[in-house]
């Protein structure tokens, strides 16, 4: 299923609305805006998101610096396009990297949501970016977990440091870290254990592992499939630890996008990947823009 493909249905029927008609006006765009304002929260945008955004483009649909000699319906699309590229960051957000010594980026987030995968996909992508890599396994509750990352590290080619399920995952970051540094490597990405649901004790781990390593990213993955969900995770796993970005992940299945388009505007976070499949290669930055075109069909 494409993720933004009802939206994008949805959004259709608002534009056709305005065919024929000379200029917008408060009156025309009323049911056009109604259309968008439905499409969006049948895509599972958050509600607070879906209300400002509806209220700024209703302004700027009536305001004065529309384009002339554009059809009507032609500037409410334009106007749509640039406000979606705005509610997501503007902007791409790549990795930071750290001034000197080993980057090091922490990854966070609920059991099964697709965290592990992403370790193995970010250093893939390091690696074509020509920077080394080291895995870390401090995910000590699922010994699964740590088999998992040694396969998919084996897959990519980078090494995975782990020591088993009995010390503590600060301990182990920190000598992994220990270890970068020693052999040179650029970067080490960390695993760290999920919950069902967020808890007292994933969260002190979490803080515990970042004030050992103090990581340049501390980046949560979240499912896409949560919808209306994602965006408040990714606010809560900020005020909790600080995290730096998110990656969302499934956007392969059958998510409805309402999570992309919410995380940045609720939690003031951007959101850095995608992954889109179980291949190594389905990760990608997160371009407002192209997003933008995606819903716009
Ligand atoms: P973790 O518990 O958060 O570490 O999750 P895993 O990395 O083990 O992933 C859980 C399941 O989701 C596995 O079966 C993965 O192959 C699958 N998975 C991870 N990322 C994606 C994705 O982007 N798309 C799809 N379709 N499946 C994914």
């Amino acid at each position: 299923a494409e993720m933004f493909g009802q939206l994008t249905t949805g959004l259709e029927s608002a534009w056709n609305k305005l065919r024929g008609v000379d200029v917008l006006t408060k009156e025309n765009i009323a049911e056009p805006i109604r259309d968008i304002r439905r499409a969006l929260l049948e895509a599972d945008v958050s509600l607070p998101v879906v209300r400002r955004f509806v209220s700024s483009i209703s302004e700027k649909a009536l305001g004065a610096d529309l384009i002339r000699g554009v059809r009507p319906d032609q500037q409410l699309v334009k106007i749509v396009h640039d406000e979606l590229v705005q509610l997501t960051g503007g902007e791409v957000c790549d990795l930071v990297f750290a001034k000197s010594g080993p980057t090091v980026i922490l990854l966070a987030g609920l059991q099964g949501v697709g965290k592990t995968t992403i370790c193995a996909k970010l250093a893939f992508y390091l690696k074509k970016l020509g920077k080394s890599c080291l895995l870390v396994a401090a995910d000590v509750y699922r010994p699964a977990a740590i088999d998992q990352l040694t396969i998919l590290g084996e897959q990519v080619g980078v090494p995975v440091y782990s020591e088993g399920t009995e010390a503590k995952p600060a301990q182990i970051t920190k000598n992994a870290l220990e270890e970068a540094k020693r052999k040179n490597i650029d970067a080490i990405v960390v695993d760290t254990a999920g919950r069902l649901q967020i808890d007292k004790s994933m969260m002190d781990e979490l803080k515990e592992v970042k004030k050992v390593v103090n990581p340049t990213e501390v980046l949560l993955v979240v499912d896409a499939m949560t919808g209306q969900e994602a965006a408040a995770l990714v606010t809560t796993f900020n005020i909790e630890i600080g995290i730096t970005g998110a990656i969302l992940t499934k956007l392969d299945g059958d998510s409805r996008g309402g999570a992309a388009l919410s995380v940045k505007e609720v939690s003031g976070k951007p959101i850095k990947f995608v992954g889109h499949g179980e291949r190594m290669e389905d990760l990608e930055l997160f371009y407002p823009d192209r997003m933008a075109q995606r819903v716009l069909g």
